[in-house]
């Protein structure tokens, strides 16, 4: 079962020709394309406020970030990054977008395999006295390094 999803998923993932995987393209045209009307005063070349009908928000791009929230939590840009972005008429949305939603970490994510398991009657049985340890792991210590791929807009610093 796991491994036939494993093999969908990872065929699926062939024919995908973009930066990012399908569902977030899709995400990213409603998102730009949305008729919705907001007031954008940009205060920097990458900070503005935008004003919609009933609501306000400072978007950062440099920082990733937007007042309402949507952008820190789910890592796609909200209707008030698209806006303002929008207006700007920069057009690599990919660069907006966590790295996580890549076409290329979902295929990282099912390229390896998953080794097959013989039958129940083909184990071998231990004896009782006989201690099975745990693997060694070979897992560096500390949190892994960050490679995300900064925007235009981040330059070259941090
Ligand atoms: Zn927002």
């Amino acid at each position: 079962m796991l491994m036939e999803q494993r093999a969908h998923r990872k065929s699926n993932a062939v024919s995908w020709r973009g930066p990012l995987v399908p569902c977030v393209d899709e995400y990213i045209r409603d998102v730009t394309t949305r008729k919705e009307h907001f007031i954008i005063r940009q205060s920097s070349a990458t900070k503005a406020e935008v004003e919609g009908l009933s609501e306000r928000h400072e978007v950062d791009i440099e920082n990733h970030t937007c007042t309402c929230g949507f952008w820190q939590i789910a890592g796609l840009p909200c209707i008030h990054v698209a806006a303002f972005v929008g207006s700007k008429h920069h057009t690599l949305w990919h660069t907006y977008v966590d790295e996580l939603y890549y076409s290329y970490r979902y295929r990282m994510a099912y390229e390896g395999a998953i080794s097959t398991l013989p039958g129940k009657e083909q184990w071998t049985l231990l004896p009782d006295n006989q201690f099975v340890f745990p693997p060694v792991t070979i897992r560096p210590r500390g949190r892994p390094k960050k490679r995300r791929i900064k925007s235009f807009l981040e330059g070259s610093q941090k």
